[in-house]
């Protein structure tokens, strides 16, 4: 490892780095694009990267990057997306996680076994040899690392919900974690060098600008361009710890777990959303299902409204017509009055909606 950012392409070696403001995060690494496509930003200086099945490498070509156009992402997503990863084989860890962040990234996990990923390994087989080996020899690790990791999580942000844990901040339960050192979280930060930015390193992306369109940009626009600390490295157990400590201090920006199909998620608007709402691939997103859950519930207890009013219409005419009926009468009075009982049951949330319509069909 170097201790500069590198200002043109480098073929090795993984970067990230966050803006808190934004709630961003950034990464540049080497790629094959296997099974992989990206959109270039070329206005914001921007890389997208997404999954395409039937995407083949470039003969296996890698394919360099730069600091000064990175893929960026919702700030914490690389570790959201290694807690939800599937891990149960190459294909499925691949479409989940490293289609994405590529296999830089586990180079220090390896425990120096992985060298170098070739620059060139002549076609996608080659590719996918080298890949699935690397995957193979490293699942365990892999698998273990997200154990870890989903332990921590569920640590810091109270995932059980904990009575006696609710008051403390992230960063508070953060700390403690690592203090009282539970889990293996404490010992994941060594392969990180965190590398300062610097106005130098700006060089290679404004080299076609003169100085007194960026003096005026600088100027007119109010705006300083943005400098963060970068972290380089090569062990995904310090970037996920990095990333952690970040999210950690970030307040109101919590990670859930989904109450539908258990995927780790950080809400985008209300820290109180239990449901996510990632892409699903056969079914609505779940915030959609949760959603059309509770509107039906809605439309039951509408339902059992609604038919407690029609019967009770129905009765009272019944009484009005054969007024002498005095067993017609008070019949209505109990009806009434359990009725009422019913629907306040209801409201409590003491008996459901579908109870109380049902018991109101059963005793027209
Ligand atoms: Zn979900």
């Amino acid at each position: 490892m170097s201790n500069i950012l590198p200002e043109v392409n480098f073929f090795n070696g993984f970067y990230i780095w966050f803006n808190k403001e934004t709630k961003k995060e950034y990464y540049s690494t080497p790629l094959y694009y296997y099974k992989a496509d990206y959109h270039i930003d070329y206005d914001n200086h921007l890389l997208d990267i997404f999954y395409k099945e039937n995407a083949k490498t470039d003969n296996g070509l890698k394919h360099p990057a730069t600091l000064y156009f990175p893929f960026h992402e919702k700030l914490g997503l690389l570790l959201l997306r290694f807690l939800n990863a599937d891990l149960s084989n190459y294909e499925s860890a691949y479409k989940t996680f490293f289609y994405a962040y590529g296999f830089e990234i586990l180079k220090d996990l390896s425990d120096g076994y992985i060298s170098e990923l070739s620059n060139n390994y002549g076609s996608d087989e080659e590719y996918l040899k080298a890949t699935n080996r690397i995957f193979e020899d490293l699942k365990e690790n892999l698998i273990n690392l997200q154990y870890e990791l989903k332990e921590a999580v569920t640590y810091i942000y109270n995932l059980d919900n904990n009575k006696l844990f609710e008051k403390y901040t992230y960063s508070e339960r953060f700390a403690v974690y690592l203090i009282k050192r539970k889990g293996s979280l404490y010992s994941y930060y060594k392969n990180d060098l965190i590398l300062r930015d610097s106005y130098s390193n700006k060089y290679k992306e404004f080299e076609n600008t003169s100085e007194y369109d960026i003096l005026d940009s600088l100027h007119t626009q109010n705006m300083l361009l943005s400098m963060s600390e970068t972290h380089e490295s090569t062990d995904l157990s310090s970037i996920c710890y990095a990333i952690l400590e970040e999210l950690s201090k970030t307040p109101n920006y919590p990670i859930k777990k989904c109450q539908n199909c258990g995927m780790y998620f950080i809400p985008n608007a209300k820290t109180d959303e239990v449901y996510c709402d990632y892409e699903k691939e056969n079914s609505k997103p779940c915030r959609e299902l949760g959603a059309f859950q509770s509107y039906t519930e809605r439309l039951k207890q509408n339902k059992a409204m609604g038919e407690y009013r029609r019967t009770y219409q129905q009765k009272f005419m019944q009484v009005r017509k054969y007024k002498d009926n005095k067993k017609l009468a008070k019949d209505f009075e109990t009806w009434k009055k359990q009725a009422k009982e019913k629907i306040n049951d209801m409201k409590k949330g003491k008996l459901t909606e579908n109870e109380v319509y049902e018991w109101i069909i059963k005793y027209k």
